[in-house]
């Protein structure tokens, strides 16, 4: 394995960044998809640095390649050209293994469906990144409940899935993006199926992770009072990231 990819558990957080200002980046980022007998250019030249404890919000029109965008810098899905950095590291110069540790190590994403393991209880969810890292397993769970506890889920920690509301479920699978204290996390459209006063809290929560830890957010977002409140709002369109508004001077 890499040197610069190992885990460093004692490390103070958030870890990876080699103390880089900026966490996460593109550049020049295409995507096409083959449909039928036709390519679909969905992303066609994208450019982005994300600052250490930057929030930044991306909207677009449905369909116009923010999921696509997310998994791209997330390291899910390869690019059709252009380069994506997270940290220091270039992620098309690293083998599929690397790419999962470092992954796992310096990125956090919460989905639009929470996408949790519906057998295991929110405790187990939650330090499923941490086993996978190699964490001895009592750690693990002492980790995941100071995380559980921080999200306000303290009194759920047995509690599977089909158990929890909406909103107790996003809560649990931020905690599962945040346990690993990555460098950023990146959000699709997290608080998109919340009623309104939920996805306010789920904001609150994320602003406080972020004042404490310092962490980066990219939120892919329909809420206009959620990209307002960002540090910076970026639109997707025609197959680019174009400046939509500086929130914060
Ligand atoms: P958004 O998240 O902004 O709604 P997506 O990134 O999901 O947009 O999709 C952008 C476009 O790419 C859509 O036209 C979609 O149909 C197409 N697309 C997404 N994923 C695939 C895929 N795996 N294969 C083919 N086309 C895809
Ligand atoms: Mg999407």
């Amino acid at each position: 394995m890499n040197s610069q990819v190992e885990i460093h558990t004692e490390q103070a957080v958030p870890v990876n960044t080699g103390g880089a200002d900026v966490v996460l980046a593109c550049r020049g980022l295409r995507k096409s998809y083959r449909q039928g007998n036709r390519e679909l250019e969905v992303l066609r030249g994208v450019e982005l640095e994300v600052k250490r404890g930057e929030k930044l919000a991306i909207v677009g029109a449905s369909g116009s390649g923010k999921s696509t965008l997310l998994n791209l810098l997330g390291g899910l899905d390869t690019p059709s050209s252009g380069e994506v950095w997270v940290a220091d590291q270039n992620l098309s110069e690293l083998d599929a293994n690397q790419r999962g540790w470092l992954r796992n190590r310096s990125l956090g994403f919460v989905y639009q469906f929470h996408h949790l393991l519906g057998e295991f209880s929110a405790l187990e969810n939650v330090a499923m990144p941490l086993l996978i890292g190699k964490q001895a397993v009592s750690r693990a769970r002492e980790e995941a409940t100071e995380m559980l506890r921080a999200v306000g889920l303290g009194e759920r920690l047995t509690h599977k899935p089909s158990q929890l509301s909406g909103g107790e479920r996003q809560r649990v699978a931020i905690a599962r993006a945040l346990v690993t204290r990555p460098a950023c996390v990146l959000m699709d459209e997290p608080t998109g199926n919340l009623d309104r006063a939920t996805a306010k809290e789920i904001h609150k929560l994320m602003e406080r992770l972020n004042g404490e830890m310092g962490i980066s957010f990219v939120i892919v977002t329909h809420d206009p009072d959620l990209a307002a409140a960002l540090d910076r709002c970026l639109h997707l369109i025609d197959g680019k990231l174009e400046h939509a508004g500086e929130n914060r001077v």
